[in-house]
C-alpha cells in the first residue's frame, strides 16, 4: 500500500522500539521527538508497521511532521500489531526474516529505542551483521531514562569477562539524548548535519 508522498528523503533511520508504550510516559514522548527530528528534516523513517506503543508513537510523530514513513510488517501480525494504514508505505511481508532484511535495506543507519525482546533482537542483529561486516550503517542506542544502563552494564562485562572486544563494544553509540544521538548516526552515515526543513 503506498501513500503520495511529494519528495525523496534526505536520510533513512531504522527505529527498533517497544510494541507496547512502557510504564513511563517518557519513553512515548521521546519515540515521538525521534519521529518529529526525522520529519522535520526530510528524513525517513523505516520500522516495523504497527500502530501500538512507542512504534506508532514514533511513526504518528514523523508524519505529522511531513516525514517519509515506510513500515514493514509480516502478515500474521497485520491484526495483532495493528499494521499503520497511514504509512507513506505499508510493506507487508511473508517473514520476519523479510522483515528484518527489507528494514535493513532501506536503512542508512539503526536506532534502538526502549522497547522488549523484539526491539533486543533487531539491535542485536543490526549491531552483530555490523561487526560480521554485513553492513557498515551505524547502529546507536537510545538510553532513555537509564532504561538501558542494566544492559549496557552487562555487555562491559562481557569485556571484562572475554567474551567481546572493547571494539565491539564501540561500534555502538549510546546516548540519553535523542537529537544528539540522530545526529551522530546520521553523520557516521555519511550525510551532513540535517537542517529543520523551515529553518532552510
Ligand atoms: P517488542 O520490543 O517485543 O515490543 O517488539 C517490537 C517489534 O519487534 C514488534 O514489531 C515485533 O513484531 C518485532 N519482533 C519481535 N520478534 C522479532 C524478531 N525475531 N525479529 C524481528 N522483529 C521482531
Amino acid at each position: 500500500m503506498t501513500n503520495q508522498h511529494p519528495r525523496p528523503p534526505n536520510f533513512s533511520i531504522c527505529v527498533y522500539c517497544g510494541s507496547r508504550a512502557g510504564a513511563e510516559p517518557a519513553f512515548g514522548q521521546v519515540a515521538a521527538q525521534v519521529g518529529r527530528w526525522i520529519g522535520e528534516r526530510g528524513g525517513q523513517l523505516v520500522y516495523g508497521g504497527g500502530r501500538s506503543g512507542l512504534m506508532g508513537q514514533v511513526a504518528d510523530a514523523a508524519l505529522a511532521a511531513g516525514g517519509r514513513v515506510i513500515g514493514v510488517i509480516p502478515q500474521a501480525l497485520v491484526e495483532r500489531e495493528h499494521a499503520h494504514r497511514g504509512c507513506t508505505e505499508l510493506l507487508v511481508v511473508q517473514t520476519m526474516h523479510e522483515r528484518k532484511r527489507l528494514m535493513a535495506e532501506h536503512a542508512d543507519a539503526f536506532l534502538a529505542l526502549p522497547g522488549g525482546i523484539g526491539t533486543f533482537e533487531e539491535f542485536f542483529e543490526a549491531w552483530t551483521w555490523r561487526q560480521l561486516g554485513y553492513h557498515e550503517k551505524p547502529v546507536g542506542l537510545l538510553n532513555q531514562a537509564g532504561y538501558y544502563d542494566a544492559m549496557i552494564e552487562f555487555l562491559r562485562h562481557s569485556v571484562d569477562a572475554g567474551f567481546m572486544e572493547e571494539a565491539q563494544l564501540r561500534m555502538v553509540t549510546t546516548h540519553n539524548h535523542p537529537h544528539r544521538l540522530l545526529e551522530a548516526l546520521v553523520h557516521a552515515a555519511g550525510f551532513p548535519t540535517p537542517m529543520r526543513l523551515d529553518e532552510i
